[in-house]
């Protein structure tokens, strides 16, 4: 991509705060029309990269390109960039039509009422809240703020919005049903998203891409497939949170770890040998079971059941939880007896490990 085809490109972004480099380096870009999710853990520099391209920052060094032109040093208002606040930032004593107008009302732009009128209804049957137009925000439900937030930026018809996090003030029902209608808007109104989520299953479901952030630098960026199999590092695998992580040592092609020795005939090359395995690739036997690879001797704690899947716990000698995922698709699930021991077993072949001797 070039700065001429990308809709926003940052180039060699970096923002300390006292002695914290909150960004370091950041190099990314997006196409239009494309969703881009950001993931990372908490401080890892999320927000100031939303707010370095929306102009609320300016970096110490690198430069912020948006539709072909370098806008580093151009005010907020003036970028014509989306911003959806994790907290919404509504005004309190306003109805939902006149929060949703208020840009075109008050903003740079000039626009006739009647021309605001049709923006801003548009938009409030877009995101669902027909009906509610003379409601104060203070009289609708979390997720119907949530719209509104959604509309007060659409409304503006920005070619870029950022998102931070903003589905996590929503308890976990409505998260789901809004991620669906977050994707379903913004195909239909063709704008490149980049949306910040703390949820890898958020991240991994949504995005046309996934940025993964750690400590001010991204880590990996790629198709969410992509990211999802292959892993870039442990940290990645450990933010994807569907990865159970072993140390151990990885030496002439051999790993050796809690479940024994292994072969490894691939490793990429990492600071640390770790041998992962993704959750809903362990199976659990009984104990006595004959094996011929990996074998973990565990026992059984606790089930979840997270919708489409079920997640079992089992805790290692040395105190360490491995989590077994079942899919539902797949049959009905396996049933434990608590406190059980199990033999946690896996094709070693599905598993990718890093090491120092990695390539
Ligand atoms: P995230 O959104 O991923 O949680 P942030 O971008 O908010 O992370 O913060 C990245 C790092 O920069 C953190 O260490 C945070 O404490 C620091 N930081 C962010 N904003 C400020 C600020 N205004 N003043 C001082 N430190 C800040
Ligand atoms: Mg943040």
């Amino acid at each position: 991509m070039t700065t001429e085809t990308a809709i926003f490109r940052v180039d060699g972004v970096t923002k300390s705060y006292g002695g914290v480099k909150a960004l370091d380096s950041v190099m990314l870009e997006a196409g239009v029309n494309e969703y881009l999710s950001l993931l990372g853990p908490s401080g890892s520099g999320k927000t100031t990269l939303l707010r370095v391209i929306a102009g609320f920052e300016v970096p110490d060094a690198g430069r912020v390109y948006f539709q072909g032109r370098d806008i580093t040093g151009l005010p907020a208002h003036e970028r014509g960039i989306g911003f959806v606040f994790q907290n919404f930032a509504l005004f309190p004593h306003l109805t939902v039509r006149k929060n949703v107008a208020f840009g075109l009302m008050y903003g740079g732009e000039t626009v006739s009422a009647a021309e605001t009128d049709k923006r801003t209804q548009a938009v409030i049957d877009m995101v669902g809240l027909t009906g509610m137009e003379d409601r104060g925000v203070d009289q609708i439900s979390g997720g119907q703020r949530q719209r509104v937030a959604l509309a007060r930026t659409l409304v503006m018809q920005p070619k870029l919005v950022l998102l931070d996090e903003p589905l996590g003030a929503l308890d976990a029902n409505l998260r789901g049903r809004m991620r669906n209608e977050l994707r379903a808007i913004r195909e239909r109104m063709g704008v490149t998203f980049l949306h910040v989520t703390g949820s890898e299953t958020e991240a991994l479901a949504m995005g046309d891409s996934v940025v993964v952030l750690d400590r001010g630098r991204i880590i990996q960026a790629g198709k969410p497939d992509d990211v999802y199999s292959t892993p870039a590092s442990p940290a990645v695998a450990h933010f994807l949170n569907r990865f159970n992580l072993f140390s151990g040592k990885l030496s002439q092609g051999v790993f050796t770890g809690p479940f024994g020795t292994v072969a490894v005939p691939k490793a990429t090359r990492a600071a640390d040998d770790v041998y992962a395995i993704r959750y809903d690739r362990v199976r659990a036997q009984p104990i006595g079971a004959v094996t011929s690879g990996p074998a973990l001797k565990a026992t059984y704690i606790a089930s979840e059941y997270l919708g489409s899947s079920v997640m079992n716990f089992f805790e290692t000698a040395d105190g360490k939880v491995v989590e077994v995922e079942h899919h539902l698709s797949l049959g009905a699930p396996q049933t434990f007896e608590p406190r059980q021991d199990y033999l946690l077993t896996w094709t070693p072949d599905q598993a990718i490990v890093f090491g120092r001797e990695g390539k």
